[in-house]
């Protein structure tokens, strides 16, 4: 009998991925399934980058790089974090990884000794969990409700503060809630990071350019937290180059360091094609994006029209990202055909089965009240959707 170490059996299947495995083993049996359980844009990568990639192999960047990445590509970064964000990160401040999920888990590898506590503001992206409880550390959830827009204060972050506390680390956007910190709430989280030194703090700006509010702000823009801070980002989302693999820090220079020697035992660098390609999305305008990103604000402005048209859902305003987040609770306790709702995975369940619609259930993310919707699909689909879901929910009794 093989028997798996303790790490892996503890460890949750990331519950993002399951549902999508699940949506399409169901569509190969003939079903009809709209799946909008994953976080991907259903957009294609734009054609300057892929030019940009085919010149790579037609220049042979077919072998071994760097660890840390291409000089030209951290050069690159390093202006697009000037550009873009006001932040100041040399090249050797910069790893590029095989994806941000990679990235996120080297700098928790570099800075998790077992026992340390990681806070990690609830809801949260599945996958922060998972990667801390690998490393040994603990993860500290820190409840931040509907009614705070599902964001923590400063004062929420020192009450969770204790002596074993070395990381702190959420997204902004936020996945699964879409909440965009602004300024003055970064500068409030600032406030409290800056008293307690030796704590630092992961800030996932994979979302950046899906903001439909304002500008972006970064948590590293404040001098007086500059040091403790690891900027994480990445091509998946506002790019459309989830299968391409690349994601990218910006971090004090040891902390860099530490993240290339973690990857060079366990990756080397990304994809050599990807990384040139990835140039030139770092060098473009983001301004290219804009119909892209205006085409996720028509689908958020559809989603919560729908949605408020169905008793019993509560939401937030998603200000960035492509989720939205109901509270679906009302509905626990309620039954249709000897199914009774108990929980927001019960729901999910009941959705699946009932109108073939996939959703996440909100348990992976840390809020069992919620589930949540992807809506980086086109308008006809979610259209077809949400009278799924409304159609669903009116059964339950
Ligand atoms: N952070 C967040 C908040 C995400 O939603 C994702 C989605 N995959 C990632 C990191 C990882 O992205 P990737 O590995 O595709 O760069
Ligand atoms: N981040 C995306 C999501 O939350 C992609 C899936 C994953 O990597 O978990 O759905």
């Amino acid at each position: 009998m093989i028997e798996l170490s303790d790490r892996l059996l503890a460890m949750e299947e990331s519950a993002t991925i399951a549902m999508s495995r699940k949506s399409r083993e169901l569509k190969a049996r003939g079903k009809d399934v709209i799946s909008l359980s994953l976080g991907e844009p259903d957009f294609n990568t734009p054609q300057f980058i892929k030019d940009a990639a085919t010149e790579a192999m037609d220049n042979n960047f077919t072998k071994y790089m760097p660890v840390p990445g291409y000089d030209d590509l951290r050069n690159s970064i390093s202006k697009k974090f000037k550009r873009d964000n006001n932040l100041d990160y040399g090249s050797d401040q910069i790893v590029v990884s095989t994806g941000a999920k990679q990235s996120i888990a080297n700098v928790v590898l570099t800075l998790i000794n077992p026992g340390d506590e990681v806070i990690i503001p609830a809801p949260y992206w599945v996958s922060y969990i998972e990667i801390v409880k690998v490393a040994g550390g603990i993860p500290v959830m820190v409840n931040a409700g509907i009614e705070k827009d599902f964001k923590i204060s400063g004062e929420d972050l020192t009450n969770a503060i204790t002596s074993k506390t070395k990381l702190m680390i959420f997204s902004t956007p936020c996945n699964p809630t879409g909440s965009v910190y602004n300024r003055e709430e970064l500068r409030d989280l600032a406030n409290a990071i800056k008293k307690h030194p030796s704590l630092m703090v992961m800030c996932d700006e994979i979302y950046e350019h899906i903001n439909f509010e304002g500008k972006h702000e970064s948590l590293a823009q404040f001098d007086d937290v500059y040091e403790q801070v690891i900027t994480v980002n990445g091509v998946s989302k506002a790019w459309a180059m989830t299968g391409w693999r690349l994601g990218y820090i910006g971090a004090p220079k040891s902390i860099a360091s530490a993240c290339s020697k973690v990857q060079g035992q366990f990756t080397s660098g990304t994809c050599s094609i990807t990384q040139k390609a990835t140039i030139a999305a770092m060098e473009a305008n983001p301004s290219v994006l804009k119909d892209m990103i205006t085409a996720f604000k028509e689908r958020r402005t559809l989603v919560l029209n729908a949605l408020a048209e169905i008793p019993g859902l509560k939401t937030n305003h998603p200000g960035g990202a492509f989720y939205v987040f109901p509270d679906c609770s009302t509905y626990f306790g309620k039954s249709h055909e000897g199914y009774t709702i108990k929980n927001a995975s019960d729901l999910c369940l009941y959705l699946l089965e009932e109108s073939l619609v996939a959703l996440v259930t909100g348990d992976a993310f840390g809020d069992p009240k919620c589930f949540r919707i992807s809506y980086a699909a086109s308008e006809e689909t979610l259209i077809e959707a949400m009278r799924r879901i409304k159609q669903a929910l009116s059964k339950l009794k």
